[in-house]
């Protein structure tokens, strides 16, 4: 089976095809770890830690580099502001490389929670600053760059083709184009390669390089990184799709005029979780943190199966009443697999039938045609409820379904339930009136307990209560 992919590029879904057949090569641009990630930064992650996932359903090799942006990022995206690093800095009075530790760790500690498996590659940017000095040295001696008020830039003019990702039209751009504020820019559209005089004091992140001691831009990090592990040409680049019109135009700019050839052939980017229908982001405040939502007592999954819930082009929108929903529909999964591994024997047996097949093609397909998951899960509910399949055949299915979904339903168990008084009190009279054979009194028993949000299942002389 063949897996088709949007690709940004063409804005077209598009048959993957890997440069070395069999071998998947893909880079997602990692955390600026000057904060915490938000929810909406951590729905990135789930998507293309999903994407990976399908693509090893699918039988591929993947290798999946992701960087660590600690140093060059500035407040806005195009150059303008101080290093995030910096602000972070002087917010809470700590060393640069202790503030990117410590929310480096809790990132990580956060895709745990999720099951957003670790990339096979995780890059810092500040380990990998003499592959960006030889990269702008490429560029430059292409003859795509110019230094002006002591920084390098990389002038847009050079290339043909600037713009095409985000299908950017540069002329009509230039025409409106607002003063810029860096007066130093040719073209408003040119951006930073290497700082030298840094606009602002205490850069603590200094090296040494041609053009005199300085820092790296934020682009060319992902441009260096990605080739140094993946090569000069690879098959997918992911990101959020803020990223489109700025920071993957750059780095494909730049990338393509140091290489002179094609650099990345698919580009897949994830639609924004927004909050009351604008972007959730930090620099408009109220952003939320996977914390948030443990302590609200949610199960971290819970998120994650939320984002489950729609395709990864789809704006999701975030609200507590809707996560609430999810964990209803999480919450029921959940029974539906303890029921079954009650009900299944320990060993695979039986005969197989040919649904088996039909359902695990179908769940493929849906993954295999642009990563439908809502699609898929629909499939994963048919299996579940498809009786003319043994409970185990059903188990089995929901299990392979699962190296996709990743929602850990092998460690699914039965969890003893705090009941509160008024309920113990039902069940108790209700056993009472089953060993006395008095089925009417039990029923109605049922009907109260039921009335209390709680249902009552008999098995093997026990009664087995689950919250409704
Ligand atoms: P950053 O740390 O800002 O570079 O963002 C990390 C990743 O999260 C990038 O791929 C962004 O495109 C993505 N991202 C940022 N805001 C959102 C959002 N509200 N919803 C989904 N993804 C986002
Ligand atoms: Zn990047």
């Amino acid at each position: 089976m063949t897996v088709r992919l949007f690709n940004t590029l063409s804005r077209q879904v598009e048959e993957l095809k890997p440069l070395v057949p069999g071998k998947v090569s893909i880079y997602c641009c990692g955390p600026t770890v000057y904060d915490y990630q938000h929810i909406g930064n951590l729905r990135t992650y789930i998507f293309e830690d999903v994407l990976v996932r399908t693509l090893r359903l699918a039988g591929y090799q993947v290798t999946h580099v992701m960087n660590i942006t600690d140093v060059g990022h500035l407040v806005s995206d195009a150059d303008e502001g101080e290093d995030k690093m910096l602000v972070a800095m002087r917010r809470e009075g700590k060393k640069s490389a202790d503030i990117a530790q410590f929310y480096t760790d809790i990132f990580f500690n956060h895709c745990q929670l999720l099951h957003i498996k670790r990339p096979d590659i995780v890059c810092k940017a500040t380990e990998h600053v003499q592959e960006m000095i030889e990269l702008i040295t490429r560029i430059e001696r292409n003859g795509c760059t110019y230094i002006s008020g002591g920084n390098v830039y990389f002038d847009i003019s050079k290339l043909k083709d600037y713009g095409k990702l985000a299908r950017l039209d540069i002329e009509k751009l230039m025409a409106g184009a607002r003063i810029e504020v860096d007066q130093n820019k040719r073209n408003p559209y040119d951006f930073v390669l290497w700082f030298t005089k840094s606009k602002f004091e205490n850069q603590e992140l200094q090296w040494d390089s041609p053009w005199g001691r300085g820092y790296p831009g934020w682009h060319i990090e992902c441009s260096a990184m990605s080739m140094k592990y993946l090569g000069e040409e690879f098959d997918i680049h992911c990101g959020g799709i803020d990223h489109i019109p700025v920071h993957h135009t750059n780095e494909i700019a730049q990338s393509e005029a140091a290489t002179r050839k094609n650099w990345v052939r698919h580009w897949m980017h994830g639609e924004f979780l927004v909050q009351n229908k604008e972007k959730m982001s930090k620099s408009k405040g109220g952003f939320l943190t996977l914390d948030t939502i443990l302590e609200k007592g949610f199960d971290p999954l819970t998120y994650r199966f939320f984002c489950l819930s729609a395709h990864y082009k789809a704006q999701l929108s975030w609200s507590w009443e809707a996560l609430t929903g999810a964990a209803q529909g999480f919450e029921r999964l959940k029974n539906t697999i303890i029921a079954l591994k009650a009900e299944a024997p320990q060993a695979a047996t039986g005969p197989t039938a040919p649904r088996i097949e039909e359902y695990r093609g179908e769940f493929k397909q849906a993954l295999f045609n642009d990563l439908n998951v809502p699609k898929a899960l629909a499939t994963l509910w048919a299996t579940l409820g498809d009786k003319q399949l043994s409970p185990r055949t059903r188990l089995d299915l929901a299990f392979e379904f699962d190296q996709v979904l990743g929602l850990g339903m092998q460690d699914w168990k039965e969890v003893a339930l705090a009941l509160p008084t008024e309920v113990q009190t039902l069940v108790g009279q209700r056993q009472a009136a089953r060993e006395a054979r008095n089925w009417g009194e039990s029923d109605r028993l049922r009907g109260e307990i039921e009335k209390l949000g709680y249902s009552v299942e008999d098995a093997k002389g026990t009664q087995k209560v689950r919250k409704l």
